[in-house]
């Protein structure tokens, strides 16, 4: 028997009720319903502005469990590739002065043109593409103090969002690239994984621990759109009691994120009364 969530672990990625709030009122509902960490987007960050929402968080008492996001390495040519860098350096400035623990990478998947159309089937080159893109980065990342997390996203977006689509391909880009580096485990992603345990646990056995961000929802079955069908926790097959327990085990003290994507579910009810019903979840159900 796994004991219930610390609930002050609970955090909340802002794009679980994106719809419905813009950044400051997500903060204000955060305090209402004692919610303790905030991981916001930067889209939403840019419309409410970047020193503003900084402050409004720090007033509010919260703890930023994480900025959302970087990443899109792979691109068509090397203007594209530097617009990119330039890109995610912006990413960790603003992750800095909104005080977050780290920047959490979506690697991207094959090649796109500027109009988004994908251009190449070099799946192995897009991964090398992902390589060099961190390794660069890293070297902003480490002189500014910024841990990058690379999610692993599950495989059916390789094309489109992440060509890193397990946590062991996350945990050897980790071993090859060196400090700085760690992983954003979202049970979205991983769940399905016959090695999830095992490399959380090497995760956990670097120094220091790699375990950067732990995000939670559900798996819905059937699930009706590959991006915006996620469910509560709760509501779906993710044994996510068993997930905590290893995270857990490997010592990961860090927060419990609520990141749902829902366009016809979560996103068209009353905030408040989603942020009521993650409270909820997370102690009975994760
Ligand atoms: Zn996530």
């Amino acid at each position: 028997m796994v004991d219930e969530p610390d609930a002050g672990l609970l955090s909340l990625n802002t794009a679980t009720v994106r719809k419905q709030w813009p950044l400051p009122q997500i903060i204000d509902g955060c305090v209402r319903h004692d919610i303790r960490g905030i991981s916001p987007w930067r889209d939403q960050v840019a419309a409410a502005g970047l020193k503003e929402s900084a402050q409004r968080i720090r007033d509010s008492g919260l703890t930023v469990t994480g900025y959302c996001r970087g990443g899109m390495f792979p691109a068509i040519d090397r203007e594209a590739r530097r617009a990119a860098h330039d890109d995610n350096r912006r990413a960790i400035d603003e992750a800095l002065t909104l005080g977050a623990p780290c920047l959490v990478l979506v690697v991207g998947g094959l090649p796109q043109d500027r109009d988004g159309v994908i251009r190449s089937k070099d799946l192995a080159g897009a991964r090398e593409m992902v390589r060099d893109g961190i390794g660069d980065l890293l070297e902003y990342a480490r002189g500014a103090g910024m841990p990058l997390a690379i999610e692993p996203l599950h495989p059916m977006y390789a094309a489109d969002r992440a060509c890193v689509n397990t946590m062991a391909h996350a945990n050897d880009l980790c071993d090859e690239l060196g400090a700085g580096l760690g992983i954003a485990v979202d049970v979205y992603h991983v769940w399905w994984d016959p090695n999830l345990k095992r490399e959380i646990e090497r995760a956990a056995g670097s120094t220091p621990s790699r375990l950067l961000a732990y995000h939670i929802c559900d798996w819905l079955v059937p699930t009706t759109d590959l991006l915006t069908d996620r469910g509560m926790m709760g509501d779906g097959v993710i044994d996510l009691k068993l997930i905590r327990s290893w995270m857990d085990a490997c010592d990961y003290r860090g927060f419990h994120e609520v990141e749902i994507f829902s366009a016809n579910n979560w996103w068209k009810r009353d905030p408040d009364e989603v942020l009521a019903v993650c409270r909820v979840r997370h102690q009975e159900c994760s």
